[in-house]
């Protein structure tokens, strides 16, 4: 009955393209059997879910939101659409993305534009834009998202909801399409803290499929979560704080006294400008050309919709021209011309050594406190007039402090915190990589 109503609302909201695909029948047989199986013993039996579409989903197509993958049918599942599938959640849907999850905004999906659910003037951000959408609007109690630099966790402050990227390696990618594969995190959208410990407990573990996933002490934090001890100590940039416009600034400022008065060290951490300066180049040089040889398969002929040429290289020449959007290209443009040999000792080696300095500032950071706190976003969802005109790829990435969390592999979570009418601005909360638990914990008390 669940499963029916929830199918129910999403064909609904079908015009909002946030759905790439509702599979119906396959769902409520899947409810049905869940149904009748009592061995299932978990706090997700029978609770219904969008997995964004770029996780293989089985005998279910999987597009990534590009043209090329178009008419794509895994014959396997992601291993955690495996995992939730094995604690009877049940997946109702794809969602939309950012073209192969390249982009922030929810304009790049080759089915149209998704707007805010709270304001159709908005973005919805990206590229995890319809989990986020889908989450945001109630249709489902959480949905899976990717995050390659900030596309959990952006989103989830644009729609007042709880975005969550685990440390990397906490969820096996085996089956996430990928983007840029040492950045690329598995993780979800959900209403509240409490329900992201529920998703990430059947989700986390090693995978064998999976040579970067590892086992991860973060276990049954759903017991857990609400044990953060008093010695933890809470840590601030302050240039970047104080960059904010006034009232979000005092408010982070608010918050920070008030976590003192509950006898919480809160500390001002030094964090080298320059480093925060080249956050953006550094994760355009990498994450473009890593895209561009993950996704070399794309080609009409090992992979992908094939177009009409009169040989292989038209044939590929043609596919790819046809198959992908417009920001992708760009990407493969730049990230091709780092992987050139001689740009990639002048570019692309010399951005992998400033990700190791930004990894070692963050070192030192996590050496002086336990949890950072950063600004996700320092307004509500921008006008996607705006961000048309701005969205020149310049332009779009200015604000990439969440991608801190990426080149160290931290947990990194979202939780709203100011709210401007529907809209809202949320709060992101950091701790050393595999401390999930812990900053579920931090999470849970500021919420
Ligand atoms: N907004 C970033 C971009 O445009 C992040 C994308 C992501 O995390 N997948 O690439």
């Amino acid at each position: 009955e669940l499963t029916k109503n929830v199918l129910a609302e999403a064909n609904k909201i079908k015009s909002s393209n946030a759905i790439n695909k509702l599979i119906d029948e396959k769902a409520i047989n899947f409810a049905k059997e869940v149904e009748t199986n009592s061995n299932i013993n978990s706090l997700l039996y029978g609770i219904p879910y969008f997995a964004k579409d770029n996780f293989a989903t089985k005998d279910i197509e999987t597009t990534s939101s590009s043209n090329i993958l178009k008419g794509y049918i895994p014959p396997f599942n992601a291993t955690s659409i495996s995992k939730l599938e094995k604690q009877g959640a049940i997946l109702v849907g794809k969602a939309a993305l950012d073209e192969l999850g390249m982009g922030g905004v929810g304009l790049y999906s080759c089915n149209g534009i998704i707007t805010n659910p709270a304001d159709d003037k908005r973005i919805v951000g990206g590229s995890s834009s319809g989990s986020a959408y889908l989450v945001a609007k109630g249709i489902v109690p959480f949905a899976t998202g990717s995050d390659t630099g900030d596309s959990i966790r952006k989103p989830a402050s644009f729609n007042n909801i709880v975005g969550f990227k685990p440390s990397y390696g906490a969820i096996s990618r085996y089956g996430l399409l990928p983007y840029s594969p040492s950045l690329d995190t598995v993780g979800f959208f959900t209403r509240n803290v409490t329900d992201m410990a529920i998703v990430c407990d059947a989700t986390f573990g090693y995978d064998t499929k999976d040579a970067t996933s590892h086992e991860n002490n973060s276990k049954n934090m759903f017991e857990k979560i609400e044990g953060l001890s008093k010695a933890v100590k809470f840590g601030y940039i302050k240039k970047v704080i104080d960059d904010l416009n006034e009232d979000v600034k005092n408010a982070y400022y608010n918050l920070f006294e008030t976590l003192k008065l509950n006898g919480f060290e809160v500390k001002e951490v030094e964090f080298k400008q320059e480093l925060l300066d080249s956050l953006s180049a550094i994760y355009k040089m990498i994450s473009f050309s890593e895209s561009v040889s993950t996704n070399a398969n794309l080609d009409g002929i090992k992979f992908g919709r094939r177009a009409t040429g009169a040989d292989y290289v038209e044939i590929i020449t043609n596919s790819r021209t046809e198959g992908f959007g417009e920001e992708v290209k760009q990407r493969f443009l730049v990230g091709a011309l780092n992987l050139n040999k001689e740009n990639q000792t002048i570019y692309l080696n010399k951005a992998k050594q400033v990700r190791r300095l930004i990894v070692e500032e963050l070192n030192k950071v996590f050496k002086e406190i336990d949890i950072l706190i950063i600004p996700p976003t320092d307004k509500i969802a921008p006008l996607i007039e705006e961000t048309k005109i701005k969205s020149t790829p310049e332009k779009e990435y200015l604000s990439d402090i969440l991608t801190l969390a990426n080149f160290n592999g931290s947990p990194s979570i979202t939780i709203p915190f100011l709210k401007e009418g529907k809209l809202g601005i949320g709060i992101n909360i950091n701790a050393k990589p595999k401390e999930d638990l812990l900053c579920l914990q931090a999470a849970k008390m500021l919420e």
